[in-house]
């Protein structure tokens, strides 16, 4: 389950604690910001580190890895196609595929492989969660203008995402919206990037509205 969200940094990153409430091991997502924040929430909620999950490679989310892994030897898992940018953690780095799963404790985490921020951009549902990074956003979607980025592959991964169930409560890489989670259902409705159920719409969206003010 998702055991704690963490804002840090400047550009109003979520950091995810993800784990088991049993075994109390845990992996960190996105730890862009301020390592020893994290480690504190780590040993504040009595929970052993077991791995460091990257949504993708931007700095603002794999920043503090490096802190992270001087007071843990843990994995760093990261999709195979944003692998090249994050060779620097090797030997610590392992390469994951669409439809991966890790288990933590009694907690299963589903690698889900959704390009078009990044070539290598990843959600990971856990349980009735979904960790979005810079994918899916409340109301917003991520941007597809930075190197390796795609708004058809993003448009096929939104629509990937667009099947899973209504209930699903969406955790995203950033706080940009007045609320920090929303459910898929909400966004479904209410997200003008994710409603759009056809290429030239969300095209159109993308063209229209989209300020690129955001990661
Ligand atoms: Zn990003």
């Amino acid at each position: 389950m998702i055991l704690h969200q963490l804002e840090l940094g400047p550009m109003q990153n979520f950091v995810y604690l993800v784990g088991c409430p049993q075994t109390r091991e845990a992996v960190v997502v996105d730890p862009g910001w301020e390592p020893e924040r994290i480690q504190e929430a780590l040993e504040e909620k009595d929970l052993k580190l077991k791995g460091i999950l990257a949504t993708h490679y931007h700095f603002d989310h794999v920043n503090g890895i490096e802190g992270l892994l001087k007071k843990s030897d843990v994995p760093v898992y990261v999709n195979e196609h944003d692998a090249f940018a994050l060779k620097k953690f090797e030997p610590n780095l392992k390469k994951v595929h669409g439809e991966d799963t890790l288990q933590i404790g009694t907690v299963t985490i589903r690698f889900l492989h959704t390009p078009g921020h990044t070539p290598g951009s990843q959600c990971f549902r856990v349980e009735d969660s979904l960790v979005s990074g810079d994918t899916l956003f409340i109301n917003y979607c991520g941007r597809c203008d930075l190197p390796g980025g795609s708004t058809e592959e993003m448009f096929r991964s939104l629509s990937k995402l667009r099947q899973l169930d209504n209930e699903i409560i969406l955790y995203p890489g950033h706080n940009y919206a007045d609320t920090p989670t929303a459910t898929l259902g909400e966004q479904k409705k209410g997200n003008p990037y994710f409603k759009c159920e056809s290429l030239p719409l969300f095209l159109k969206a993308m063209g229209d509205g989209w300020s690129g003010n955001w990661s």
